[in-house]
């Protein structure tokens, strides 16, 4: 289909409403605005959800190192900080009990730090960036990144109003392009522009490992004054997750009677039956938290994916005409699972060098190393360095990665091995049959009973996430072979899709067309952009695409 594509010119493009592409737009109005001479750029700030902070979530404690740096009166601006953390708690858990540490490592320890909501943080941010007089674009999604002669051009915007065929229908607007001396990208966790980039331009990933994830799942509770306290913190490791596999819970107490709930799963699981929803309703079945939940009500769901690998795992930050910031460079410390402030900090350090690139007229790589070299200098890669080998000290099960996490420690982070290499999440993934050779029985569906009390299935879940997508438009998961979902991958792993996506989106019904086979079925329209699919698909044949703008989770309170 040829199409007349309008062109849009800018100075800067920002992708990206999170923490790191609104600290690029504040932090460079506040510089342009301080020099006095300058004259304004062209910034656009585009975001793919209905509005800024409706695709935002995490856990979240947040450090506030980060956010001082930007707005050192945040406190004073009202900040929308839920509650300051008054007490931290660690837990082993079995299937019906509990063990608390004595003390709280200190690599999870909050004193300082602020339970946050972030995708009313997000909000907040978004108004201190339009107080400077910038216009945030939300609903505009990103569809491909335009590269001309190994220069990162722009962006594309996504294309609106197309049938599932992909055919024009009478409400059809094109995507543009947005052409920018320099863009970043800031899409958070396996952005598809950032997919892009890392797929054409082989040098940004050249001298990284892999990058490992999580998929977390969280639900937002209103419960009984008397549970639990604004402020505190309760992590947990073990059940229900099984020892030889990565993960953990937390609980955190937004207000007296206001509790972030929610449970992070290691996609390099050998399981194909790994299901992070169905463990997080396993997890809300402990004594510890039914004690604290009995009489409460669910308010709010959401998932999504978590940068894992850490410092080893990060690209290289910058090409010509592009900066990587935040979550889309994996700048998440796997040891406190905290990524806000250094989404922050590297914005910070982002909006630095394009303003000095827009003093100079010059946006080459040479000129844009300037903001690799200040990561370099920074505390952002102090603490990163700091802990780096963590989550591959993880890779023999829980026990051992205690054990390398206490080396590490007293090692300044090297622990009894440095930049040990590890592969891309879904290579662990076991046939069936690698399953009961190795653990001695078939892989077992999770269950537990949903008693919508307690526990909850997928699709009410995914109605407390407010997600929205048009139904009469190209599906943005892009299945490159069904004959391997239908036949291959029924046989050798069972269909993984069904169990990891957390929204029910990947369904196997009965095949009318073959008698006793089955065969895939999407609803894209569940989807919450966790990105889960994208990465632990065992034969890497789905791709998560941009759907139109607008559209996906409308996350309140996550
Ligand atoms: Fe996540 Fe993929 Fe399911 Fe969407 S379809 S919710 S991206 S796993």
């Amino acid at each position: 289909m040829d199409i007349e594509r309008e062109i849009l010119e800018t100075d800067i493009l920002i992708v990206g409403a999170g923490p790191a592409g609104l600290a690029v737009a504040h932090k460079l109005m506040q510089l342009v605005e301080a020099d006095g001479d300058m004259e304004v750029p062209e910034i656009l700030v585009m975001e793919k959800g209905s509005h800024v902070g409706a695709h935002a979530l995490s856990g979240a404690v947040m450090d506030p190192k980060g956010l001082k740096e930007l707005i050192p009166d945040f406190v004073e601006k009202e900040a929308p900080l839920e509650a300051e953390v008054k007490s931290d708690a660690m837990y082993y858990l079995s299937e019906s009990g509990s063990m608390k540490f004595p003390f709280t490592p200190p690599s999870i320890n909050n004193h300082g730090n602020y339970i946050v909501s972030l995708n009313k943080l997000s909000a907040w941010l978004g108004e201190q960036v339009e107080a400077t007089g910038l216009d945030i674009f939300a609903g505009l999604a990103g569809y491909d990144l335009i590269i001309e002669n190994g220069r990162v051009e722009g962006v594309q915007t996504v294309d609106m109003g197309l049938n599932k065929e992909g055919e024009p229908r009478s409400n059809f607007e094109p995507g543009s392009i947005v052409k920018a001396k320099l863009t970043i990208l800031c899409e958070g966790v396996h952005g598809s522009l950032t997919r892009h980039a890392y797929e054409r331009i082989p040098e940004l990933l050249a001298d990284a490992l892999p990058q490992s994830y999580l998929t977390g799942v969280k639900e937002v509770w209103k419960v009984p004054e008397g549970r639990i306290k604004a402020g505190d913190v309760i992590h947990t490791i073990g059940w229900p997750q099984p020892s030889h596999e990565y993960g953990g819970g937390w609980v955190y107490g937004m207000s007296d009677t206001m509790v972030s709930i929610g449970y992070a799963v290691g996609l390099n699981s050998p399981d194909p039956t790994n299901d992070p929803h169905m463990k997080f309703q396993r997890y809300k079945c402990h004594p510890l938290m039914r004690e604290i939940l009995k009489g409460g009500e669910m308010l709010h769901y959401g998932a999504k994916t978590i940068p894992d690998a850490g410092y080893y795992s990060m690209p290289k930050l910058y090409h010509q005409g592009l900066l990587l910031c935040g979550d889309s460079a994996g700048m998440l410390n796997p040891a406190k699972l905290k990524g806000i402030h250094l989404a922050i900090k590297s914005g910070i350090m982002a909006a630095e060098t394009a303003f000095d690139c827009l003093k100079a007229d010059d946006f080459s790589a040479d000129r844009l190393k300037a903001y690799a070299d200040r990561f370099d200098t920074s505390w952002a890669k102090d603490e990163l360095y700091k802990y780096r080998n963590f989550h591959q000290g993880f890779d023999g099960g829980l026990l051992p990665g205690l054990f390398h996490a206490g080396i590490q420690m007293v090692t300044g982070g090297r622990g009894l091995f440095d930049r040990r290499r590890h592969e891309r999440d879904h290579k662990y993934m076991m046939t069936i049959e690698q399953y009961q050779k190795r653990f001695g029985k078939k892989p077992e569906k999770h269950t537990v009973k949903l008693d919508n009390e307690f526990t909850h299935d997928k699709l009410t879940d995914v109605y407390k996430s407010g997600t929205m997508h048009e139904e009469e438009q190209p599906s943005h998961l892009v299945i490159a072979d069904y004959d391997i979902c239908n036949n291959r991958c029924t046989e050798e792993y069972g269909n993984p899709c069904q169990h990891f996506c957390p929204a029910h989106v990947y369904e196997m019904v009965d095949d009318d067309e073959r008698p006793g086979k089955i065969k895939l079925q999407l609803t894209p329209s569940n989807c919450v952009h966790c990105k889960t699919c994208d990465i632990a698909d065992p034969y890497q044949v789905i791709r998560w695409v941009t759907p139109q703008g607008g559209e996906g989770p409308n996350y309140e309170n996550c």
